[in-house]
């Protein structure tokens, strides 16, 4: 099957949620899937903070979020926003005073997990003041905090309690008449993920914002936010994600972007063909496609490059490609758009891929 039918298979297959502004982005209906992701930093310290979230925008976030663990961080809200060019999102935790800051402060969305606030007076506070400055709210149920009664009906967390804990907030904040929400329902464990959504997925058209929480690693969280956040995109469930990794926060969103480049489900940017190497290779193809990984950066429109180790099956995918690259001995063959353009020594395959690329996107 071509690989445009895919793409539209995933889009007619696509849950139709209700389209929700955040900031300048709407998630929902038939927007792009939004990438997020979350600063490391003290949120307090205003500097580091925007230079990080300047660097998420760069690498391709959409939408980023902070954490607000307590009063300086959220007044220093404020202040990041007048330096930031993208949606900012405020992680609230425990005490429902500091969402209240929050949102004073300017928060383009704030995500709470409304189990963690006991008093329901000051829920109907938050939503009020949401309400009042149009912002939404995401709902965040957790595998690691479902309330004690129903662990006590499900025996242990599991995809069901996750669901039925997110449908008591979801009904709390409807009978508010507060309907301007996003829900996600993470766990750590995959399976229960993906059940857990598929589940929601049936029982509202709120947006899904999709991630495996704590995931681990990028060696293993990327392959668990792969497998899970991939498969259910793949089902045309999900509206936002979030790649979570013990790692910088670009590596993030390089990994998020990867999944919907896999699925064909964003475009621009580089994607990247290469061939796994054999015995018939007569370059150090590791060395020169690792290189090309980490030195060349994202270009601004879609460029599929194909890197290609030898002259037996790497003339095909290098015309297929809109720029590649066969290796021979100790040189290689550039193609574009199809055409043999020129050959090229081993040790200037970088340098010309750079250029090439450059006068693509031209
Ligand atoms: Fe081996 Fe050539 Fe295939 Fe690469 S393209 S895996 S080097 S046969």
């Amino acid at each position: 099957m071509a690989l445009n039918n895919i793409k539209s298979n995933i889009n007619q297959l696509r849950r139709h949620a209700r389209q929700v502004p955040i900031g300048k982005v709407t998630i929902g209906g038939h927007n792009p899937i939004a990438v997020q992701s979350m600063t490391r930093t003290k949120t307090s310290d205003i500097e580091t903070t925007v230079a990080q979230i300047i660097g998420l925008q760069k690498a391709g976030c959409d939408i980023v979020r902070v954490a607000v663990p307590d009063e300086s961080a959220a007044r220093a809200l404020t202040s990041i926003k007048r330096q930031i060019d993208i949606p900012l999102v405020a992680d609230i935790h425990f005490d429902p005073q500091l969402a209240l800051l929050a949102i004073e402060a300017g928060a383009d969305k704030i995500r709470i997990n409304p189990g963690t606030f006991t008093k329901t007076a000051m829920l109907t506070k938050i939503i009020t003041q949401a309400k009042e400055k149009n912002i939404p709210i995401r709902i965040g149920v957790n595998s690691g905090s479902i309330e004690r009664d129903l662990l006590k009906k499900y025996g242990k967390p599991c995809a069901a309690a996750l669901v039925e804990s997110m449908l008591r907030h979801v009904a709390a904040f409807e009978k508010l008449s507060f309907e301007n929400l996003v829900l996600s329902l993470k766990a750590s464990d995959v399976n229960m993920t993906i059940e857990a959504y598929q589940a929601i997925a049936t029982k509202t058209d709120f947006p899904l914002h999709l991630g495996v929480t704590e995931a681990g690693t990028s060696r293993m969280g990327i392959i668990k936010s792969a497998i899970g956040i991939g498969s259910l995109l793949q089902q045309g469930i999900g509206d936002t994600i979030r790649v979570s990794l013990t790692d910088d926060p670009a590596v993030e969103v390089h990994a998020a972007h990867d999944i919907l480049h896999a699925l064909n489900l964003r475009c621009e940017g580089l994607n990247l063909v290469s061939c796994p190497g054999c015995g018939r290779q007569e370059v150090d193809l590791i060395k020169i496609v690792r290189d090309f990984e980490q030195r060349i950066e994202p270009p601004n429109k879609p460029v599929t490059v194909a890197i290609m180790g030898c002259s037996v099956n790497g003339p095909g995918e290098a015309r297929e490609a809109d720029i590649g690259i066969a290796c021979g001995q100790g040189k290689a063959v550039l193609f574009r758009n199809g055409k043999i353009m020129r050959t090229v020594p081993e040790e200037s395959i970088l340098n010309e891929l750079r250029n090439e690329i450059k006068r693509f996107c031209e």
